[in-house]
């Protein structure tokens, strides 16, 4: 079937034809209401605080809920936006905008760098960082007294002429939010998105797959803080008044239970928990003379929707709605997956010469020679535990060589990281499957056919197009739109090879592709490997299953314990003594 009607936007995620008009003029409605409704000042100030906390909050759907990574630092950048407004103007009598300016650059260098300490820290340590960075913004506010005024704070802060009456920031700061929050929802699904989202899901197959995990990581807090200081911007024009305490890192917790709520997947669910959070409070006011019941209220209620509603309250309405709607009918991709193989460099596409990798003590590789040509299958064999697996890591960049020198395409690779590895042609999947299980088969596609060096790369048409061809081409075009943690094992391993293939590589390294498949799968499988190397893209497959590598491969290469013992054609290797001996001497598992 051929290409029809494939707008990015409908194919990756179904799109409601009204959601955009219907998104507008339901801003419109709000500015209008923000700018005719007469309301109090209390009613004023609630409304001006849900704003510009959303607006953080948002940040946050980005760090944490696309990328995968903690902050617990939001409300530092929330206060550097506010105090670059109000220093800003009331001391050196800086523009209003300029102030947000500089503002949310200082909040976006600062997040930035701390991006840059994940580079060394993930988890808890990470938390840990954010946290420290708080504590510190929070006590350069209250001591650094000459410049930030202390405890006492920054009062008197104007806001521009055009907008000095509270009703019209508000409408204004409501327009903010919903450009904004239009921009993170779109976010999602550009190159940048889906890289965020593979980090999330599988950090290790993201940097395999080309992304520069590192480099994504930091785009995502330094976005997040621009959106943090942006907020806080806005929140000083707001309140004329900002002191240390408004930024502390409680404030911090209440903007991360805030977007935890909503619900981490969608700058929906970050608008809903700040609402309800700021709501929520003031509804249990009435109770606020019988002392802690209303703490504990609040507490049992936040406590409940978490415990009930994991994916917070957005992502709990889409699930139901989900359960209603199937996806309708894919567009098909057809056979149309075209193969370059790298080009027409030299004969070979990668030579190893003598690489080791050793775990302490333990020589996992030992001086390993391969020469793979371009074209054909080469097989890596050898019994469990002699090095198979760690050769390839080595080769993909996950490990590093302890000695030795890999060129690929006439370019040696061997000090670079697995990203840029992948960009100079290298295609790999793992023995475990290591798929973005959260998202859908064809966005796992298209992060692989995003690989840098990949000519498709840039135009999105072609993008979409190259990875339903990779999924049809596995045969699992009509599978595209669904979430790949739902697919069986054999689908998934499709998913993973139509990954590689996306992007175009030079060399496809298989592990143990074979494995956990059963009969038919495994005549699938062989089927598969023919089509790709009859399309001339060269492929190094490691494998147990010795009818498999003697009907597909060319050339055989065999390890025992870390050594090469055997390299050439197949029929010669699998002839040859020290083989035989090696596998029914240390290997009783290997199907003969
Ligand atoms: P194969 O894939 O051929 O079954 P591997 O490459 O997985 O073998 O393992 C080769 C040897 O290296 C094994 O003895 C294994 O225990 C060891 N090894 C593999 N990875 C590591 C690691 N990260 N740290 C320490 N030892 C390892
Ligand atoms: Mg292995």
């Amino acid at each position: 079937m051929s290409m029809t009607a494939t707008t990015e936007g409908a194919a990756v995620r179904p799109r409601l034809r009204w959601g955009l008009p219907a998104y507008v003029v339901l801003v419109l409605v709000a500015m209008t209401l923000a700018l005719v409704v007469p309301k109090t000042g209390y009613v004023l100030n609630i409304s001006l605080q849900a704003t510009t906390y959303a607006i953080a909050v948002l940040g946050l759907t980005i760090v944490l809920g696309l990328c995968g990574q903690i902050n617990l630092a939001q409300a530092a950048f929330f206060g550097l936006g506010a105090y670059a407004v109000g220093i800003g103007q009331t001391e050196y009598g800086v523009n209003f905008w300029v102030c947000l300016l500089l503002g949310t650059c200082m909040a976006a260098g600062f997040g930035a760098l701390l991006g840059a300490s994940t580079l060394r820290l993930g988890g808890h340590y990470l938390a840990m960082v954010t946290i420290s960075f708080q504590q510190i913004v929070t006590l350069v506010l209250i001591n650094w007294i000459p410049v930030t005024k202390g405890p006492d704070g920054v009062r008197a802060i104007p806001r521009p002429g055009f907008l000095a009456d509270g009703s019209t920031y508000l409408a204004f700061c409501i327009f903010m939010l919903a450009l904004l929050g239009f921009l993170v929802w779109k976010l999602r699904d550009t190159r940048l998105g889906r890289a965020m989202r593979a980090v999330r899901d599988n950090e290790l197959a993201a940097g395999v797959a080309g992304i520069d995990v590192y480099r994504t990581k930091v785009t995502a807090f330094a976005l997040s803080a621009v959106l943090g200081g942006i907020g806080g911007a806005l929140f000083a024009g707001g309140f004329s008044y900002v002191s240390p305490d408004q930024f502390s890192f409680a404030e911090s917790v209440v903007f991360l239970t805030m977007v935890l709520l909503g619900g981490v997947a969608s700058p929906i669910g970050a608008a809903i928990g700040t609402g309800l959070l700021i709501l929520i409070p003031e509804w249990l006011r009435f109770l606020k003379s019988i002392p802690g019941l209303y703490l504990a209220i609040y507490g049992a209620a936040v406590i409940l929707i978490v415990l009930f509603m994991p994916d917070g309250i957005w992502g709990f309405v889409r699930n139901q709605f989900d359960r209603f709607k199937r996806a309708a009918g894919s567009v098909l991709g057809g056979d149309t997956l075209q193969l370059s193989g790298g080009g027409t460099g030299s004969d070979m596409v990668m030579e190893v010469r003598g690489l080791s990798k050793h775990f302490g003590g333990l020589k996992a590789v030992d001086e390993v020679d391969l020469t793979i040509r371009r074209g054909g299958v080469h097989a890596l064999i050898g019994p469990n535990g002699s090095g198979k697996t760690t050769t390839l890591n080595v080769l993909s960049g996950l490990y590093r060589a302890t000695s030795g020198t890999i060129m690929l395409n006439g370019r040696d690779v061997t000090n670079l990281p697995p990203h840029a590895r992948t960009a100079a042609g290298l295609g790999r999947t793992f023995q475990n499957i290591r798929l973005w299980r959260s998202m859908t088969a064809l966005e796992n596609v298209m992060v692989g056919a995003e690989r840098p060096g990949n000519p498709v790369g840039g135009d999105s048409a072609a993008l979409l197009a190259r990875s339903r061809a990779a999924l049809a081409f596995v045969g699992l075009e009509d599978r595209a739109d669904e979430v790949v943690a739902n697919f069986s094992y054999g689908h998934q391993r499709a998913v993973e090879i139509a990954r590689a293939l996306a992007g175009d590589p030079a060399l496809l390294l298989l592990d143990e592709p074979g494995a956990g498949l059963n009969s038919s799968e495994k005549v699938e499988l062989r089927d598969l490997l023919k089509r790709i190397s009859a399309r001339g893209l060269t492929i190094l497959i490691i494998d147990h299953d010795m009818t498999l590598v003697s009907e597909v491969a060319q050339h055989i290469t065999v390890l025992n314990f870390g050594r090469r013992i055997a390299d050439g054609y197949s029929a010669d290797v699998l002839k040859h003594p020290d083989v035989i001996a090696a596998y029914l001497g240390t290997a009783p598992d290997v199907a003969a």
